[in-house]
């Protein structure tokens, strides 16, 4: 276990959206959440990633509760994220997105820019192979040096990966990556997932493409309403009464 929630609980006014959720997320593995639109899944990651304060409970990042620490912290500690809505600079190229994400873990700061030390130059350089080499990672060294605002939807969410990846991450979050992407685009996004898995990277991701989650997740969590109602293998929960009725009303998840 890399990662632990212990009754993570966020209310907005009078809504909870995140509701005393216990889970642990498990090293080196697929991990997925999955629940209707609403369930407070996104709220869920934007909790672990510092976006929001949790209103109680905590959440221990191998041991360490971080519930309370800025995002900046939190991604210094090793924890990425991509968003539901990929938020790249659309006017900008691939390349310098993911710059922006490994520049995140990089020590120079305003004053060495200004006076181009021999330490920002030497980290802007780093910081350039570092995004070639995650570019490359997930393949998208042909449009490297395109528009953001020029790629297709599944090159978009490849620049989100490479961007988290930039950080060097020991987990990332992935907010519905296949989410709006074709059936093929969507196997090729998996087998991304499956290799930054091999390279020692623990994956949690939210998604809504059943076939997909029960392939490639390890342990699934179910969110219904904040709640968890189910937590196991993909066996465990297409078999699991409460998982299915708030799915579809009783009928089998196919
Ligand atoms: P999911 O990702 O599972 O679709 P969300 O986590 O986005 O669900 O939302 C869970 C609930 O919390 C929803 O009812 C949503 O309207 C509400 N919610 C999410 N973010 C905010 C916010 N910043 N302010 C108020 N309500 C929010
Ligand atoms: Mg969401």
């Amino acid at each position: 276990m890399i990662l632990q929630t212990k009754q993570l609980t966020k209310r907005f006014g009078g809504l909870t959206a995140v509701n005393h959720v216990d889970f642990s997320i498990e090293k080196g593995k697929v991990n997925a959440i999955i629940g209707p639109n609403g369930a407070g899944k996104s709220t869920f990651f934007n909790l672990i990633s510092g976006f929001h304060r949790p209103t109680s409970g905590e959440v221990l990042f191998k041991g360490v509760d971080i519930a309370k620490m800025p995002a900046n912290k939190i991604a210094e500690l090793g924890i990425a994220r991509t968003f539901q809505t990929t938020n790249l600079f659309e006017q900008s190229t691939v390349l310098d997105n993911v710059m922006i994400g490994h520049r995140l873990r990089t020590k120079s700061n305003l004053l060495d820019a200004v006076f181009r030390t021999a330490r920002h130059k030497r980290e802007e350089k780093q910081c350039r192979e570092k995004a070639f080499e995650m570019i490359e990672f997930v393949d998208l060294q042909k449009v490297a040096d395109k528009e953001v605002a020029s790629l297709t939807q599944e090159e978009k969410k490849r620049t989100a990966f490479a961007l988290a990846l930039a950080t060097d991450p020991e987990i990332v979050f992935l907010d519905e990556p296949a989410a709006g992407v074709n059936p093929d685009e969507t196997e090729g996004l998996a087998a991304l997932m499956q290799k930054m898995v091999k390279k020692g990277i623990t994956v949690c991701l939210i998604e809504h493409k059943m076939q997909m989650i029960m392939k490639l997740a390890d342990k699934i969590m179910v969110l219904n309403y904040g709640e968890k109602i189910a937590e196991g293998t993909p066996e465990e929960i297409r078999n699991n009464p409460a998982v299915i009725k708030a799915y579809l009303g009783g009928s089998a998840i196919a």
